[in-house]
């Protein structure tokens, strides 16, 4: 058995955490191959290293004074190094970090650092040999991730390794310069490194137990979900659930590895298990439910569109010329609405509708904004008669409008539009009929 462990800035933050970690790690002889991110935050106001990193460089590129930053950022090491009493100097690193700074190597060179630094650190720590992710994570000229050639060339380099760190977050173009993920891109990195290793399980470490069926912020103490397709996965964090990069599942899907979602801090609990397929129900019929406001919806008319060919694919091409993607269409005999972004749509709106005048000759369009999504996600829904109908009644009985409905062809998702003051409250009647009830 091989399992690929990635660990979270919180799970690395301090001395502390690392030790936490590293106990993780040894009790596990399969636990073989490490992915860090960067220190993260140790209480609530502190700042993650990879923001110091992002705000030092910001000075160094304007020609400011940045020393006194970097030496805040290598204490932040230092603190780490000594409460692990390791016999470890960062000394040269820094002076080349320095010197990068001064020759201003790019913002992702400097974020990188954080992964970097933390690399050697945890392999000094653990005994294992360090692989500097520039060497192994691949992009092509583009900024584009090289899927397949990353996979070639990681999966040969680690057949000879039995044990390795390989930092998160970054990799490098042909020529060796640094090219980061999107933030929280670590979880990429970790899924990268198991599908080349062909692991039997991605494990994913941070601060909470996986994944929970709704947000915390707006339902008290929600349950847990123990296991979660990729599929309703994406839907849910499509939809906001932000414990994992959204991206992050792509690399295992294909080999169809598993990734466990657990807490560094409660190794004991088993945490959320992410599959390609299951037989295991979940306990309730839904999965889970996320959702986002900030959504408006454009309202087009024309009488007898249903029998004009082209009509959508007009109105559509007015969106993509100006470059607004839309998240929902639905339609009706004499109607047609584009569910958009509202910070996307809100400066090109004016260009958009006329362009809609001009491209599909619609009688009238209408605009409504502060809308809000709800997406209600579950496997279970397929084969359970009368989900649709118990969420708009709960809904009813909450007083919550609805104002727009799409079930997914799947099956296994169902959107609805509400206004964005009624969000919280159609989540907590959502939870309250399919969880609480049923508990
Ligand atoms: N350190 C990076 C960030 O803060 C990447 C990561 O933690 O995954 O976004």
């Amino acid at each position: 058995m091989k399992k690929v462990v990635k660990f979270g800035g919180s799970s690395l933050a301090s001395a502390e955490q690392f030790i936490k970690a590293g106990d993780i790690i040894r009790s596990d002889k399969e636990r073989r191959y490490v992915v860090p991110s960067a220190p993260g935050k140790r209480f609530g106001k502190d700042t993650k290293v990879t923001d110091m990193l992002y705000g030092c460089y910001a000075k160094a590129e304007a020609g400011e004074a940045f020393a006194e930053d970097l030496k805040m950022i290598r204490e932040r090491y230092e603190e780490i190094i000594h409460g692990l009493q390791l016999d470890l100097s960062l000394a040269d690193e820094f002076a080349a970090i320095e010197e990068k700074f001064r020759e201003k190597a790019g913002e992702d060179y400097a974020a990188s650092r954080g992964e970097y630094l933390n690399g050697i650190v945890m392999a000094s720590y653990l005994g294992y040999e360090f692989i500097d992710a520039s060497t192994v994570i691949l992009f092509d000229e583009n900024g584009e991730f090289e899927s397949e050639k990353t996979n070639k060339v990681l999966a040969e380099r680690l057949s000879h390794v039995e044990c390795a760190v390989i930092p998160g977050f970054y990799g490098a173009y042909e020529d060796g310069k640094v090219k980061t993920f999107s933030r929280g891109g670590s979880d990429i990195t970790g899924s990268i490194v198991a599908r080349a290793v062909k692991a039997d399980v991605y494990e994913n470490w941070t601060d909470v137990s996986g994944f929970l069926v709704a947000d915390p912020r707006i339902i008290k103490n929600p349950v847990g979900i123990e296991t979660i397709t990729y599929r309703e996965l994406r839907e849910l964090s499509y939809m906001g659930a932000t414990v994992l990069h959204e991206d992050a599942i792509f690399p295992v899907r294909r080999e169809g590895i598993p990734i466990n979602i657990r807490n560094t801090n409660c190794p004991e609990e088993k945490g959320t298990w992410i599959v390609e397929s299951t037989c295991q129900k979940s306990k309730y019929v839904i999965t889970g439910i996320a959702g986002k406001k900030g959504f408006c919806s454009v309202n087009i008319e024309k009488d007898m569109m249903n029998s004009e060919i082209g009509f959508g694919r007009k109105v559509l091409q007015a969106f993509e010329d100006y470059g607004i993607s839309f998240e929902h269409v639905p339609s009706g005999i004499d109607t047609m609405t584009v569910f958009v972004h509202q910070d996307e749509f809100i400066n090109k709106e004016q260009k958009v509708v006329s362009a809609i005048h001009r491209l599909a000759d619609p009688d009238t369009i209408d605009i409504e904004s502060d809308l809000a999504l709800i997406a209600v996600v579950g496997r279970g829904m397929r084969s359970t008669r009368g989900t649709a109908g118990r969420i708009f009644s709960a809904l009813a009985h909450a007083n919550v409008n609805v104002r727009m409905i799409d079930q997914g062809s799947s099956e296994l998702n169902i959107i609805i539009g509400v206004s964005d003051e009624d969000f919280e409250n159609a989540i907590r009647a959502i939870y309250k009929i399919f969880v609480e009830l049923e508990l």
